[in-house]
């Protein structure tokens, strides 16, 4: 047993579409705890333990956040919501297991090739909620890690989720607050819509509106470069996917869709939500064999046999 690990404490893996460069994966002095995190995720999946597709399979893994809360509220019906203490402990988790938080600016930035250099994850938050501000951003600052907050730009609460599921009034960041969590260095700013709309019910020019028209006003409004984009309920098709790249972004994030692989298609990265979960289903959903388990169920469904 004690070969086999420190067998693979150094692997060499072809990287097929990346310029054919060999990567090198270094674990740290933290790889034991990274390979019961990932022994985990891949109990839960049933695989055959084989390393090399084990290794194969891996990707960053990106987390899908909504709402901070003090205190659960038993009265939510869409219970997409995490308490302050829970995330506290998420997040001393992944210090605890080496992992460093990025954006998708930073990834750019160092080059997609270089995502195994480091254990990276990154922590997304859709909408934009006050109580983003109020209990997510301090313990960020505390820790001092980042994340990428998806805004819909063009409503001050959360009218859609009144409007479908009857939920309470809840607020969404001002304009003073976003501009705090930008100048942290910390949060990166993309966008959700103007409306929250559900995109591919909308017409071609809606969508333009919809999804053109939330990146100018967070690039004016703010001083910034906007490049990622969230679709609103994880709904999109092609033609919605046309137009983020047309619209100049560079990456766009999904729900319960896509292949898991950020080369597959980086206009639909899939996400692995976040609510309630507790410790087992955490460390499950940050290994990094887990997205692309549930990217391969999800491409089955295009298979016909
Ligand atoms: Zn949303």
């Amino acid at each position: 047993m004690a070969h086999y690990f420190s067998m693979l404490q150094k692997i060499r893996y072809f990287q097929p579409n990346q310029n054919s460069k060999r990567i090198e994966v270094h674990f740290g002095k933290d790889f034991y705890l990274h390979a019961i995190v990932q022994g985990i995720g891949t109990l839960w999946m049933n695989f055959n333990f084989n390393i090399y597709s084990f290794m194969k399979n891996m990707e960053v893994p990106v987390l899908m956040y909504h709402q901070f809360v003090s205190e659960v509220d038993k009265n939510s019906k869409i219970k997409t919501f995490i308490t302050a203490r829970h995330f506290e402990l998420q997040l001393k988790i992944l210090k605890m297991l080496g992992y460093t938080t990025t954006t998708f600016r930073d990834l750019q930035k160092i080059g997609l090739e270089n995502r195994f250099k480091k254990k990276y994850i990154i922590l997304t938050v859709d909408d934009g909620y006050s109580n983003n501000y109020e209990y997510m951003f301090p313990l960020l600052s505390k820790y001092n890690m980042k994340a990428v907050i998806y805004l819909v730009t063009g409503l001050d609460h959360n009218r859609w989720d009144m409007a479908n599921h009857g939920e309470q009034k809840l607020p969404m960041m001002s304009k003073a607050h976003v501009k705090e969590l930008i100048k942290s260095g910390l949060i990166e700013i993309g966008s959700h819509t103007i409306t929250h709309a559900n995109l591919p019910t909308v017409s071609h020019e809606d969508q333009v509106q919809e999804i053109a028209g939330s990146k100018e006003f967070l690039e004016k409004t703010y001083g910034i470069k906007v490049t990622s984009f969230a679709y609103p309920y994880g709904q999109l098709n092609e033609a919605v996917k046309e137009v983020v790249k047309d619209a100049g972004y560079t990456s766009a994030v999904s729900a319960n869709s896509g292949t898991g692989k950020f080369e597959d298609d980086l206009f639909e990265i899939r996400r692995s939500g976040i609510n309630k979960d507790g410790i087992i289903s955490f460390l499950v959903k940050i290994s990094q064999p887990y997205t692309s388990y549930k990217g391969t169920q999800w491409k089955k469904q295009f298979v016909r046999l």
